[in-house]
C-alpha cells in the first residue's frame, strides 16, 4: 500500500480572492500574469501588498536573477495558470515564505505539485519544494477564464492511459527501472481519476461546478502522487508528455498544455495500438481541439515531433516508453493525422478580410 497525503488543502467557493489581504502574511508578493493583473488589482493592491511580479519566463537562470530584485515580503500569492503558480512556488521555495495559490483555470495540475516545472536549456526540470497553505478554487474566477483553458485540464489526467501502457510495456519487456517496478495499486488509484474524468466529459466541456470539481480532484491527486509515490512519475506521465516536450523544443511555441499532451496521447495510443479512437472521442467530447493548427503549429511540425521522438527521448534521458520500443513510421504518423482529422474535421482557417 502506498502512503498518500490526499493532496494539498483545497478550498472551493466564491469571492475568495478578495479575502486574501485579510490573512496572507504581510506585506505579500503577488505572482501573476500581465493579462490577469488588471482584473485582480483592485482586490489585492493596497498598503499590505509588497509588490507584484508579472511572469515572463520559466527559465531557471532568469528566475534566479529576478530573486534579488524582489521587494521584501512576508507571504506569496500565486494567481494564474500553470506558469504563475510554478513561479510562485519557486519564489516560495527560495525565500521560505508561506504560499497561497489561486488557480484562475483548471489547465494543469501545477497548483497541486510540490515542485515547479521550470526550463533549463530548453529541458523541463521539476525543481523545488512548496506546500501551499491552501489552494483556492473560486468558481466565478474559473468560469470566467476562456473555456479552452479549463477543458484542457483533461490532458493531465487522460495521459494516465498512455502512461500506464508505457509502464506495462516496460515491465513486460524487462526494461522497467529498478526503482519503479510496475505497481498495480498506483495504477488503480490513477485509473479511478481517469474514469471519473471519462464519466464527466460533458460537465468538463460545460465548465460547470461538477466539471471543475472533477478536474480539480484529479489534479489534486495527480499533483502530489509524484512525491507520495517516492518521486515515481510512471503512473501519471509517459510518452504523451515526451511528445509535448519534443514539440515545444522543435517549435519554440508556448502551448495550452492539454492540446499538445492530448495529441501526444493519440500518438502514444497509436504506437501502443491501444485505445486511439476512444481517446480521440473523449478529448473531442470534452471540447479540446488537438489539431496542430488549433495550437498554432502545423501537421508538418507534429509529424516531425513524432519522427524525432525516439531520438529525443534517448537524448533527454527520459524513462522507457513505447518511443523506445517501437519505430515511429510514416504509417503511424498518417494514422494519427487521419483519425484526428476525421474526428475534428479539416482545419478551415478563419477568413481574412481583404
Ligand atoms: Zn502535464
Amino acid at each position: 500500500m502506498t502512503a498518500s497525503t490526499g493532496g494539498f488543502p483545497t478550498v472551493f467557493g466564491r469571492g475568495l480572492v478578495g479575502e486574501l489581504p485579510a490573512f496572507v502574511q504581510r506585506p505579500y508578493l503577488v505572482v501573476t500574469m500581465a493579462d490577469l493583473w488588471p482584473r485582480f488589482e483592485s482586490s489585492l493592491a493596497g498598503p499590505h501588498m509588497a509588490g507584484v511580479h508579472l511572469v515572463t519566463t520559466l527559465d531557471l537562470d532568469e528566475l534566479e536573477a529576478t530573486l534579488g530584485g524582489l521587494p521584501a515580503f512576508g507571504g506569496i500569492v500565486g494567481l494564474g495558470g500553470g506558469q504563475a503558480l510554478d513561479v510562485a512556488k519557486f519564489f516560495a521555495w527560495r525565500t521560505r515564505r508561506p504560499l497561497f495559490q489561486v488557480p484562475t483555470a483548471t489547465t494543469v495540475n501545477a497548483p497541486f505539485g510540490h515542485r515547479s516545472g521550470l526550463r533549463t536549456g530548453g529541458k523541463v526540470r521539476y525543481l523545488g519544494w512548496a506546500i501551499p497553505q491552501a489552494v483556492y478554487i473560486d468558481f466565478d474566477v474559473i468560469q470566467s477564464a476562456p473555456p479552452a483553458l479549463n477543458r484542457s485540464g483533461i490532458g493531465d489526467i487522460l495521459c494516465y492511459h498512455t502512461a500506464h501502457a508505457d509502464w506495462r510495456l516496460a515491465q513486460d519487456t524487462g526494461n522497467v527501472e529498478k526503482r519503479w517496478p510496475y505497481d498495480e495499486e498506483l495504477v488503480a488509484q490513477a485509473r479511478l481519476r481517469l474514469d471519473s474524468v471519462l464519466a464527466h466529459l460533458d460537465d468538463i466541456r460545460e465548465v460547470n461546478e461538477t466539471g471543475i470539481r472533477t478536474l480539480v480532484a484529479g489534479h489534486r491527486w495527480g499533483g502530489t502522487t509524484f512525491h507520495d509515490s517516492g518521486w515515481n512519475p510512471r503512473h501519471i506521465e509517459g510518452v504523451e508528455h515526451f511528445f509535448f516536450y519534443n514539440l515545444e523544443r522543435l517549435t519554440g511555441r508556448h502551448f495550452i498544455h492539454g492540446q499538445p499532451v492530448g495529441l501526444g496521447i493519440c500518438v502514444g495510443s497509436a504506437l501502443h495500438d491501444d485505445g486511439l479512437d476512444a481517446m480521440i472521442a473523449a478529448i473531442k467530447r470534452a471540447g479540446v481541439d488537438i489539431r496542430p493548427e488549433a495550437m498554432g503549429v502545423t501537421w508538418d511540425d507534429a509529424a516531425e515531433a513524432m519522427r524525432t521522438l525516439p531520438a529525443y527521448v534517448r537524448e533527454a534521458g527520459l524513462w522507457y516508453s513505447v518511443a523506445n520500443a517501437r519505430p515511429v513510421t510514416e504509417d503511424t504518423i498518417d494514422l494519427v493525422r487521419e483519425r484526428v482529422t476525421s474526428a475534428f474535421g479539416a482545419w478551415n482557417p478563419p477568413a481574412v478580410p481583404a
